[in-house]
């Protein structure tokens, strides 16, 4: 793991994410040590970088001038930590840059949206349960009454198809053990099947499965389609004819840009809110 300085650390968005509600972004890692071959950085800029996987150092110092400033003038607002890689990767055992930044994000009173596919997020419980408690939410998120959302995301729940596309991943099974201790806890929690993945884990029957499961151990669901593009989208290709070579054809049809097809996406969005009704789950956090 390369250790690296950064300028910036703290992303505002121009508006504010309509799904995960976060105002902020903040990505303590460049890169993700799990590799999902799905993940989209892998197709962005960042992804054909060379050097590859870092810590990003700073990244409290900088989050530290960066809130102290912004809280000054109450501009408070959810962070997603993390929208670009994985907060709470093994490196992070040992770098502990998550954490440093959470003790900040705790101080300054900013509330947190964690995305995460790791049980390692069990450790920061504690930091995580202040930053609930305490957080200043923004005025017409109040209804939402807590200052820490945590979403686990999924592509399957299958652990052969994890294991093909989430090489490095923690398995399906120990992300839905880590949800029930979280939600011991009380946190407000959601799982995420983003992406779900076309002809391979997207089937009716799967996502009926997926979605009881969520019913059972979780607050809100999403459910979102794959996006592919650049070298991301050729090394997912390379994946498909290994092991689901039958597929090509179809996803060439489906892909002919970088998106899925509206109808594909709208047919998904649908079914998604039957099955959310069905099992007794809201559909997205509120
Ligand atoms: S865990 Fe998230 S950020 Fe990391 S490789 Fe997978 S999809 Fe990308």
């Amino acid at each position: 793991m390369r250790e690296v300085f950064t300028k910036t650390i703290l992303n505002k968005h121009k508006k504010r994410d309509s799904w995960f509600l976060d105002d902020y972004s903040l990505n303590p890692y460049q890169l993700c040590e799990f590799n999902c071959i799905y993940c989209y950085i892998k197709g962005s800029r960042y992804g054909e970088k060379k050097d590859k996987l870092a810590v990003k150092i700073n990244a409290p110092t900088l989050l530290e001038k960066e809130l102290y400033r912004r809280a000054k003038k109450k501009e408070y607002g959810f962070i997603a930590l993390s929208s670009a890689t994985e907060p709470w990767m093994e490196a992070e055992r040992r770098y502990r840059v998550t954490r440093k930044c959470l003790e900040i994000i705790a101080r300054y009173k900013f509330p947190v949206h964690c995305l995460t596919k790791s049980p390692l997020i069990l450790r920061d419980l504690d930091l995580l349960c202040e930053i609930n408690e305490n957080a200043v939410l923004p005025s017409d998120l109040g209804e939402l009454g807590c200052g820490s959302l945590i979403t686990f995301s999924f592509s399957t729940l299958d652990e052969k198809i994890a294991k093909i596309f989430e090489p490095n991943a923690p398995r399906p099974i120990d992300r839905l053990k880590t949800i029930e201790k979280i939600k011991d806890y009380g946190f407000y929690c959601g799982i995420a099947y983003i992406p779900v993945l076309p002809f391979i884990s997207d089937h009716n029957e799967q996502l009926d499965e997926m979605i009881r499961v969520a019913g059972e151990l979780a607050d809100y669901v999403f459910v979102g389609a794959l996006t592919l593009h650049g070298v991301g989208k050729q090394l997912y290709f390379r994946v498909l004819e290994k092991h689901f070579p039958e597929l090509i054809p179809k996803y060439e049809r489906l892909y002919k840009f970088n998106q899925s097809s509206r109808e594909y996406q709208k047919k998904l969005e649908k079914l998604a809110i039957e099955l959310c009704k069905k099992h007794g789950v809201k559909y997205m956090i509120r």
